[in-house]
């Protein structure tokens, strides 16, 4: 069976950045790649659309192809969405099966203040990448745990479920939703750097574009 890798995030909203990495993630480990957006992230501010909005331009940015799916999981949960908790849940269903738990070189350094990151690495291995316009500098404690447990995807990590942590190298793009959520609300329209899906209905990209409340 081919290894189960996880792309977490707010998607808020989703770009061609994270699909670019999911894409050549499952190709760089031959791995099924699901997107799994996040209810209430722990460590960040609430996202500007919905759940449901932010399902709705995942959709339409996925449709056409069948390699990347949608894992709705953490948004059918109650309270926050803890990536440990997630993966708790992955493995009692998925038995032995390889995980990768697939995030940005940002996301990685900030590992060391998510709910219970040392179980992680007992869970899945983690498949990180740089995301450019980001210096990686690893807190003492994240080098001390991923000291032994390097490797990339050439190597033989797929005998084991967990553990490794896999350096994936691809193509750096600096996209981020930040800037798109800026770009759309100064009225801008960042049609190459969002799925095409998503411009097929004009409504789905409108909480953007409106003055948030104080
Ligand atoms: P925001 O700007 O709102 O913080 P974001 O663009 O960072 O959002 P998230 O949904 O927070 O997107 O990211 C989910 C995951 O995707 C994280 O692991 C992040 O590192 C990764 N990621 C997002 N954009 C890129 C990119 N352009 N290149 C590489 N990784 C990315």
């Amino acid at each position: 069976m081919k290894p189960l890798a996880i792309l977490g995030g707010t998607f808020d909203p989703v770009h061609i950045g994270h699909l670019c990495v999911a894409w050549e993630a499952s190709e760089l480990l031959d791995a099924e790649v699901r997107l799994m957006p996040a209810s209430v992230p722990p460590h960040r501010t609430p996202p500007v659309a919905s759940a449901e909005q932010r399902v709705a331009l995942l959709r339409a940015a996925l449709a056409g192809q069948d390699r990347l799916q949608l894992d709705l999981r953490e948004l059918e949960r109650d309270g926050p969405s803890y990536s440990v908790d997630t993966l708790e849940a992955l493995r009692a269903e998925q038995g032995d099966r390889p995980l990768v738990l697939l995030m940005g070189a940002d996301a990685f350094t900030g590992l060391p203040t998510w709910h219970r990151w040392e179980r992680l690495f007992e869970l899945a291995h983690l498949g990180v990448f740089a995301r450019p316009g980001f210096e990686a500098d690893w807190p003492a404690e994240l080098e001390a745990a991923a000291k032994g447990r390097l490797a990339t995807p050439d190597d033989d990590w797929r005998r084991q479920p967990a553990g490794r942590v896999l350096h994936l190298d691809v193509t750096p793009l600096d996209i981020s939703a930040t800037r798109i959520r800026g770009l759309l609300a100064s009225g801008r329209v960042p049609r190459y750097l969002l799925p095409d899906g998503v411009f097929a209905d004009a409504s789905l990209l409108d909480m953007y574009s409106r003055p948030r409340a104080p």
